[in-house]
This record gives C-alpha cells, structure tokens and sequence, in this order.
C-alpha cells in the first residue's frame, strides 16, 4: 500500500461521508449518527462598515456605530 493509495481512499471516503458517519457511530456507539461538527464561528459585523466585530465589542472600533445584537 503506498502512500498514493491511501490519499486516494481517504478522499473517497470523505466524498462519500461515511468518514463522518464512522465517526458518529464510533463516539456514539449507534450505526447512522451524525455528530454535529460545528466548522463556523458567529462573526458580528458592523451594520455600518462591515468591520469584522470582537463580540466583546458594543461600538465598532473603525467607525463607532453601536452593535446591535439579536
Ligand atoms: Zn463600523
């Protein structure tokens, strides 16, 4: 088995998601479960200038505007 083989299988499985599925079941010890997997993060942006927001932040550091939160 080189290296080359493996890549390829690897992206196989991940094309057909059952990497994710082998996983859910191997954490959850049920066959079919799928673990959420959370890949992104709530960015806050100002209203205003679309300045990418710390959600720390009640003013915008570039233009002043208030944040307003949901
Ligand atoms: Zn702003």
């Amino acid at each position: 088995m080189d290296a080359n083989f493996v890549q390829k299988r690897m992206d196989e499985i991940q094309k057909e998601g059952s990497f994710v599925e082998a996983f859910g079941a191997l954490i959850s010890g049920k066959k079919g479960y799928k673990p959420v997997i959370e890949t992104k993060q709530k960015i806050i942006k100002c209203k205003n200038c679309n300045t990418i927001l710390d959600e720390n932040e009640k003013f915008c550091h570039e233009c002043g505007t208030k944040v307003e939160k949901e």
